[in-house]
């Protein structure tokens, strides 16, 4: 989603929360925007960093290495962390980084080069009290673990808390490499529960950190996993594809397309699937006006960020398609990164019940939150959200005195 439509769409909702005309112009802002650009074995990288808001604490966001990396798509990225940490109750701002970059093109010298440079160039502008970076889309552990060296190389000192999604041995949390996935699960079931909806199957389009592993958590919590996909096209069974085995095909051979048992079907032909769940785990605007009237799902689950188009949104709202948004369905992730940067700052590790524990609380109440206000209102479940969000970092901006 462009950053014009987020922007038009807090224009539309600015009435409900309600905005006054500088309250919106501000929400409409980053409150700073930083580039440079990174050389690696003599090739240029443009890098970004956005820090939204931080009303509410440090600035907090992943870095996302990708070609499609823009300047607009790292402000749309921002400005939902803002919104995500407001809805997880958690006291972080957001931003977000990225480079344009194909990594699968680098050696993993070169991979590691890039990373570090990253980091010198916005290492004044980051912290554990100023903004902290995690992973996103093609950013490992491993990523995390060369950030945090060379960040401490140029701080000459030990700082765990200025980044998370780090390796267990680093410093990392337990749980964390799940926690996008388990989180949304957790929300998943609530809002079964609460459509009394007994159907269990689902398709997820995305096949990395996000998709991977809700594929795995729902098959393991007894749901059919009918179809999944990544960048190389999807696979499909009706009777439940056996998840274990896709994980091993896409670990060895690097697509799920490369699973015999199963019929071949296209990104396009996984949203219109007959299923109770639709779990969009790739990238942006991928369920659009066009394809938006052929979903049959009940739910759709976003645990990408931005994958429905304001349009599809509205037709989905129509055809009583329940969208847990972005900002709460994926905020598990942020979450975990709150409880492993605590963890950091405690120089105290809590065991991986605890973690789960505390996560399942944290979303559960973002959920009955946002649920509450959604039985009362006629607007759909996104808007909702964005308005309890908008409403708890203006309340904040305005404690300080600054609006
Ligand atoms: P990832 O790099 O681990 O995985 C991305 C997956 O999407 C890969 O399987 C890739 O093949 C697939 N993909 C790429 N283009 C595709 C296309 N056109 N059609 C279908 N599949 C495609 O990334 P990730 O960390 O899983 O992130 C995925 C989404 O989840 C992003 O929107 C990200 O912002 C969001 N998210 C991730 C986290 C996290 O903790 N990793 C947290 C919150 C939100």
């Amino acid at each position: 989603m462009s950053f014009t439509d987020i922007t038009q769409f807090l224009s539309k909702i600015a009435p409900l929360v309600p905005l006054s005309l500088t309250e919106l112009k501000w929400l409409q802002s980053p409150q700073q925007v930083l580039q440079k650009e990174l050389k690696v074995n003599g090739k240029k990288y443009p890098a970004y960093r956005v820090q939204f808001n931080n009303s509410r604490g440090p600035y907090k966001g992943g870095i996302r290495f990708h070609p499609e990396v823009s300047l607009d798509e790292v402000k749309s990225l921002a400005f939902w962390m803002s919104l995500k940490t407001a809805v997880a109750d958690i006291p972080f701002g957001g931003a977000k980084g990225g480079v344009t970059v194909d990594p699968k093109t680098l050696s993993e010298k070169e991979l590691q080069q890039l990373s570090r440079s990253y980091v010198q160039a916005f290492w004044k502008q980051l912290g554990p009290q100023k903004d902290i970076p995690a992973p996103d889309v093609n950013t490992t552990p491993q990523i995390m673990a060369w950030m945090l060296d060379e960040y401490e190389k140029l701080c000459e000192e030990k700082k765990p808390g200025f980044i998370t999604g780090k390796p267990i041995e680093l410093g990392g949390s337990l749980v964390r490499d799940i926690a996008t996935a388990l989180g949304g699960l957790y929300v998943l079931k609530e809002a079964l529960k609460r459509l009394r909806l007994t159907g269990k199957t689902a398709a997820v389009q995305g096949f990395g950190n996000a998709g991977m592993n809700i594929a795995q958590l729902l098959f393991k919590n007894g749901f059919k996993v009918i179809a999944v996909s990544d960048s190389q096209g999807g696979i499909y069974s009706a009777k439940g594809l056996n998840i274990p085995e896709v994980v091993k095909i896409k670990q060895k051979t690097v697509s799920v397309v490369n699973y015999d048992k199963a019929e071949k079907i296209s990104n396009e032909q996984l949203l219109a699937l007959d299923c109770a769940v639709l779990i969009p785990s790739a990238l942006e605007g991928v369920i659009t006006k066009k394809n938006a009237p052929n979903i049959k799902a009940k739910i759709i689950l976003e645990l990408a960020n931005g994958p429905t188009t304001p349009e599809a949104d509205e037709i989905l709202h129509k055809n009583k398609v329940l969208v847990l948004p972005d900002i709460l369905a994926n905020a598990g992730g942020v979450t975990v990164s709150y409880f492993e940067w605590v963890q950091n700052n405690y120089g105290y590790y809590w065991d991986e019940e605890t973690v789960r524990k505390r996560l399942h609380e944290k979303m559960l109440t973002a959920f009955d939150k946002i649920w509450n206000e959604y039985q009362k209102s006629t607007s759909d479940f996104r808007t909702n959200a964005y308005i309890l969000a908008l409403r708890k970092i203006l309340a904040a901006e305005k404690l300080r005195g600054k609006i």
